[in-house]
């Protein structure tokens, strides 16, 4: 893999570099968050020592220097994402503001007593409860397409799914609880076909493959800049331009404003119209040296690197008797979700903790999954651009050390 060195990318990541009770640590839980290059360290050490002032309204330098570095930071997204106008892209603090705006504002305006809105089975709670709070309010159905036992999603139910009544569709890209890679390019075709617009909720996919929002064709693609290898609190919300345009403001306050009068407000445009108040501008401009971080690896290659590693990841683990894969999906991505004997998932995190492997355990957010699955939890390993086969090893010696103890 031209371009893309494992160690040399573990450099990158001071993080990594030291030994948590007693061992080596070794972090398989970037799926709750990423861990953060150098790069994006220095970004932010610099913005504050050299840049630090607000933005928009400034007419000293200072000002001026943050708002190129936060408008900056917008024009590297549209790049990475492939968005046609740089207008398209809206910060917000993550995936999950994210789809409360668009649930808050496309949802209040065109969703209304007897519309459906179409989710998924597999969806984080952050792609479920802003609908199920929309549908309380408005009176609207929430509809869901069903996954299999492999957790793949039952595309033969989706064009009966797909009604004159639904108003949208809100899936995820892939899901944080199985990996599963949904062939949202698929779904969004099969969904305007019907004049149904498309929410992809992207907060899993965009660190593992590159994403091109125009190629998927979806109206709407949220991100988080956390699980991305930036920093907590900046996410992003890409939406056609024409649908934002016509969509009112979330929030109000400062910035999303032309005028406002004690009778009348009249709002901004776009972007600026869904970003009230200060935003997170050192968390943008994290963001941004990130996504730079990201573009010099190549997301080709960091997909590459995801794809072979999952591979290895899978067979080690199926080679631990009595472990059970939740999520068995044809097309999978940096996740590993599974059962061990009948060992408690919280035992076989308290465990790894001891060997220092970090893992997530629990119902990921996603307890609609895990129901599907009869399961309350699973323990779950999520793999990054950083981590190595001997990462996967180590974790296959420490549930080897679990059934020791269990059993
Ligand atoms: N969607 C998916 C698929 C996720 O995995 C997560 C976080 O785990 C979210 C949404 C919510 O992201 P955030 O907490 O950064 O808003």
């Amino acid at each position: 893999m031209s371009g893309f060195d494992v160690n040399q990318v573990r450099k990158d990541f001071p993080i990594l570099h030291q030994e948590v009770r007693g061992r080596p640590l070794v972090y398989l839980d970037s799926a709750a968050t990423a861990q953060k290059p150098q790069a994006v360290i220095d970004a932010l050490v610099r913005f504050y020592q050299h840049d630090n002032a607000n933005v928009h309204r400034g007419v000293h330098v200072l000002s001026e220097r943050a708002t190129e570095a936060y408008e900056g930071a917008r024009e590297t997204v549209r790049r990475f994402i492939n968005a046609r106008d740089v207008k398209e892209v809206v910060f917000v603090r993550g995936t999950t503001e994210a789809i409360n705006l668009v649930a808050q504002t496309y949802g209040r305006k065109h969703i209304g007593a007897g519309d459906e809105v179409l989710i998924t089975q597999m969806e984080h709670h952050a792609n479920i409860v802003p609908w199920r709070m929309l549908c309380e309010q408005t009176g609207a159905v929430l509809k869901v397409i069903p996954v299999d036992d492999r957790g793949e999603l039952v595309l033969d139910a989706v064009d009966a799914l797909l009604t004159e009544r639904t108003r949208i569709l809100a899936v995820t890209h892939v899901s944080n609880a199985l990996g599963t890679v949904a062939p949202v390019k698929e779904l969004t075709r099969r969904a305007h076909a019907k004049g149904i617009p498309v929410l992809v909720d992207g907060a899993q996919a965009v660190t593992h493959f590159p994403v091109d929002v125009q190629d998927l064709g979806c109206d709407f693609y949220a991100f988080s800049g956390h699980k991305m290898f930036g920093p907590t609190g900046i996410g992003v919300l890409y939406g056609r331009k024409e649908l934002l345009d016509a969509m009112p403001p979330y929030q109000g306050g400062g910035d999303m404003i032309v005028s406002v009068t004690m009778e009348k407000v009249t709002y901004n445009r776009v972007p600026y119209r869904f970003e009230a108040g200060t935003p997170n501008l050192e968390g943008a401009v994290g963001l941004a040296a990130a996504i730079r971080y990201l573009e010099a690896l190549g997301m080709e290659n960091v997909a590459a690197h995801d794809r072979e590693l999952l591979a290895y990841a899978t067979q080690a683990l199926e080679s631990v008797p009595g472990l059970r894969m939740v999520g068995t999906a044809r097309e999978k991505s940096g996740v590993l979700s599974f059962m061990l004997a009948d060992v408690h998932p919280h035992d076989v995190g308290t465990i790894l903790d001891r060997e220092g492997i970090c893992i997530r355990t629990g119902h990921h957010c996603a307890q609609p999954v895990m129901q599907h699955f009869k399961v309350p939890a699973t323990s779950r390993a999520s793999l990054a651009l950083y981590n190595t086969r001997e990462d996967v090893d180590a974790l296959v010696r420490g549930l080897h050390k679990v059934l020791e103890v269990f059993q």
